[in-house]
Order: C-alpha cells, then sequence, then structure tokens
C-alpha cells in the first residue's frame, strides 16, 4: 500500500520563558479575563471576546492582524501578549484510503495524535485524543502498551480540530459540504478520566459561532467508567458509544480490566440512566471480533439479550492488528454470521471498514512513536528514568 509522507510546515519557532498565553482553547469567558486587562474600556471585554472568539473558531485565523472587526492598535497590544498559535505538527500521514493521521507535540514536548476518516458524501469524522496514552491496558489495544499518560487540556483537545480545519481548508461557512461533519472521542485515552476538559472542548465545538459541531455530531467513547457516564450526558448531551467486547464479565475482565472495578451490570445500568436515550439517539456499542475469543454465535445471540430495552446500534469493528498483539481478526464469515444474528435481533449491526491500517492510523493502533524514540533513548542514557503512568 502506498504512503503518501507530506513534509509537515515549518516548524513553529520554541517557546520563550515569557511566552504569550494561548488563546485558542478558551471559551468566551475565558477570552473576556484574559483581554480584559489590555483594553482601554474594560467594560467592552465581552463584545471583544464574542468578535475574537468568531475570528478563532469560525474563520480559523492564526493571526491577529486578520482581525479586522478590531482597530490595528488594539490587534497589536493582543498580539504582544497572546498567541493564536496551534499544537506544532511532527508528522502528516495519508493513506491509501483518505485517511490522514497528524503527531502533535505540546508546548512541553508531549505527542498525541488526531486522525481524519473521509467518509462517503457528505460525512467525515475526526477521531481526536482525549489524553496522551491510556491508563486502561486493554489488552487488544495498541495505546495501552504506552507508559507516558496524561490528560490533554481542553486547548490540546481543540487543537487537534484547528490542526485538522487548516489542513483540510475547512474553516469558515464553505462553499462546499464540510471535510468534517463529525468528531468521536475515539482516539487515544479514557475520555470519562478528563471529562472536565473534553466537557469545556464540546462546548467551545458545539457553538453556533464558532466551530459549529453540534452535540448529535459529536460522540464520547468510554472503556466503561460507570460513574461518569450519566454525568457525561448531563454536562455535554454528546452521543455516546461504550467499548463493550465481551458479554461475560470473566471475559471482559481479561479484554477491558477496568470491568473488574464497573461489571457488566453496573455499566448497563449507568447506560440506561443515560439522559435522552430514544430511537432517534441511541447507544453505540463497540464490539472488537477477535477470533476464537469473542465471536462465537453463542456471543452474538448473548449480546442481543443483554442489550435488550436499550436503544442501541452495535459496531462490529475487525480487530487492528498491531506488532505484537496477542490476537487475530474473526474471519469475515464469521463476522457477517454474527452481524446477522444481531441484525435479526432488530439492531443496526454495521461492520466497520477498517480505515488508515496502512499508517497505523485505525482504532485502537494509536501509539505515538515519539514515545519509542524516548524509550530508545532512555536505553541509551539508563541513568533517566522512566516516567511512570498516574492512576485514573
Ligand atoms: N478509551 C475509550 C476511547 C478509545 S476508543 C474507549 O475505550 O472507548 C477506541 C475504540 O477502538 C474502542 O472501542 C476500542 O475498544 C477499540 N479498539 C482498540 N484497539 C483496537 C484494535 N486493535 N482493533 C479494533 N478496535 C480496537
Amino acid at each position: 500500500m502506498t504512503i503518501l509522507q507530506i513534509p509537515s510546515p515549518a516548524r513553529a519557532p520554541a517557546m520563550k520563558e515569557a511566552a504569550p498565553a494561548f488563546l485558542p482553547g478558551l471559551d468566551r469567558e475565558g477570552l473576556a479575563a484574559a483581554i480584559a486587562p489590555h483594553l482601554a474600556n474594560p467594560k467592552q471585554a465581552r463584545m471583544r471576546a464574542g468578535q475574537i472568539f468568531r475570528w478563532i473558531y469560525h474563520a480559523g485565523v492564526q493571526d491577529f492582524s486578520a482581525m479586522t472587526n478590531i482597530a490595528r492598535e488594539l490587534r497589536e497590544t493582543l498580539a504582544s501578549h497572546f498567541s493564536l498559535q496551534r499544537p506544532q505538527i511532527v508528522s502528516r500521514q495519508v493513506a491509501s484510503d483518505g485517511v490522514r493521521k497528524w503527531l502533535l507535540r505540546s508546548a512541553e514536548g508531549i505527542e498525541f495524535e488526531t486522525v481524519f476518516i473521509p467518509d462517503v458524501a457528505r460525512y467525515g469524522a475526526l477521531c481526536v485524543s482525549s489524553q496522551v496514552g491510556c491508563t486502561l491496558t486493554c489488552s487488544f489495544c495498541h495505546t495501552g502498551t504506552q507508559k507516558l499518560v496524561r490528560n490533554l487540556s481542553t486547548a490540546e483537545i481543540l487543537g487537534q480540530i484547528m490542526v485538522a480545519r487548516d489542513d483540510l481548508d475547512d474553516w469558515g461557512s464553505p462553499a462546499e459540504a464540510r471535510a468534517i461533519t463529525n468528531v468521536v472521542f475515539m482516539g487515544m485515552g479514557e475520555p470519562l478520566y478528563n471529562l472536565d476538559h473534553v466537557a469545556e472542548a464540546i462546548d467551545i465545538l458545539a457553538d453556533g459561532e464558532g466551530i459549529s459541531i453540534g452535540r448529535r455530531r459529536v460522540t464520547v467513547s468510554t472503556a466503561g467508567v460507570a460513574p461518569r457516564i450519566p454525568e457525561l450526558g448531563t454536562r455535554t448531551n454528546a452521543m455516546l458509544a461504550i467499548s463493550l467486547h465481551a458479554t461475560r464479565d470473566d471475559l471482559r475482565d481479561d479484554l477491558v480490566p477496568l470491568n473488574r472495578k464497573y461489571p457488566i451490570a453496573e455499566l448497563l445500568e449507568s447506560i440506561r440512566a443515560y439522559p435522552g436515550l430514544s430511537n432517534a439517539r441511541r447507544v453505540t456499542f463497540e464490539y472488537v471480533m477477535l477470533r476464537g475469543v469473542n465471536d462465537s454465535l453463542a456471543e452474538a445471540r448473548a449480546l442481543v439479550k443483554l442489550l435488550a430495552g436499550i436503544p442501541a446500534k452495535i459496531n462490529l469493528i475487525p480487530f487492528n492488528p498491531w506488532p505484537g498483539a496477542p490476537f487475530l481478526c474473526s474471519d469475515r464469515a464469521q463476522i457477517e454470521a454474527f452481524a446477522d444474528i444481531v441484525n435479526r435481533a432488530g439492531y443496526a449491526a454495521p461492520i466497520r471498514k477498517p480505515r488508515g491500517r496502512d499508517i497505523l492510523a485505525a482504532c485502537g493502533q494509536l501509539r505515538s512513536e515519539s514515545v519509542k524514540a524516548r524509550a530508545s533513548a532512555r536505553r541509551a542514557m539508563p541513568a533517566e528514568r522512566p516516567s511512570s503512568p498516574p492512576g485514573p
């Protein structure tokens, strides 16, 4: 398969100590508070913040000089105190099927990935990360093998969408259909362990004067942090996806170790409490197809029984391999027979088409190369201690 390597844009200058504060990532109130001390008339802070909000999140400008409804003097003052910079792009890859993956770097050198999945016709999803690495260690997921873990900030979450919009020329009100119509929190990390920043990012994403990707077009996927599931709904009104992968606790304990803390019955109870569920707003259950592990037809029947009464659709995900993975993907015929049983019980059960596999951009394959680079640097310098991941 062809991998198109495109040189990344010129690197942003290294941050100096007195670096300006970043505005992208702030909501209107945050913007108003940041700029108020620099205004001749601080009473105008809200009005100015509204203008800047539109420039940042609707027009996507990266330079204060483009903010033409703000007087030049004020633009210059703002430019000397604040930055509109995105996270730095470390690398950008385009797969043979059009999937794009960006490896991004934060100001202090932490790296995370974002994937754009162009769909057919009018849809395109951006798969964003909520953490660097992940603490959950699901046995089939590559991200879980990454040691370094930290929550991404609201600015870093939004920065992923902004970088993708820059690159896809997707700002403003495009004459053609938008490239990014949906955002899915299905990249690296567990979004419910970073709910404050995820919720803030969704508020800004959904704002009609800004990025304007509505809450029904935002899906948050969780491995099952049961106590925070209803709260996710109350705070964000986003669509819910659950990484289920097994119908029995003994198997799910192995595949998704978080199950030992929040077993299936408790998880389902919290899902039933998700506000606003209906046939028009279904929960997506993700089910990775692992050969000989969770793909029997008896398990398909057990799945249907388990979900009875929950407005649901089931996304069957062919397992995406990664180097050293201890699983194989189920045979196509088995996945189809499994889907058939679920379908006949009245649930939509699409089989997810693997995308971007040739650039390791498919589900569960995200794991930044930089961590490997750091690991080899550590081997060369044994005195340096590896960073250990914080607990959830
Ligand atoms: N922590 C969240 C967000 C990650 S979403 C969650 O668990 O839902 C990524 C989705 O891809 C999850 O459903 C995950 O279980 C699935 N996945 C992980 N590794 C995979 C792999 N190798 N092949 C296919 N799907 C995988």
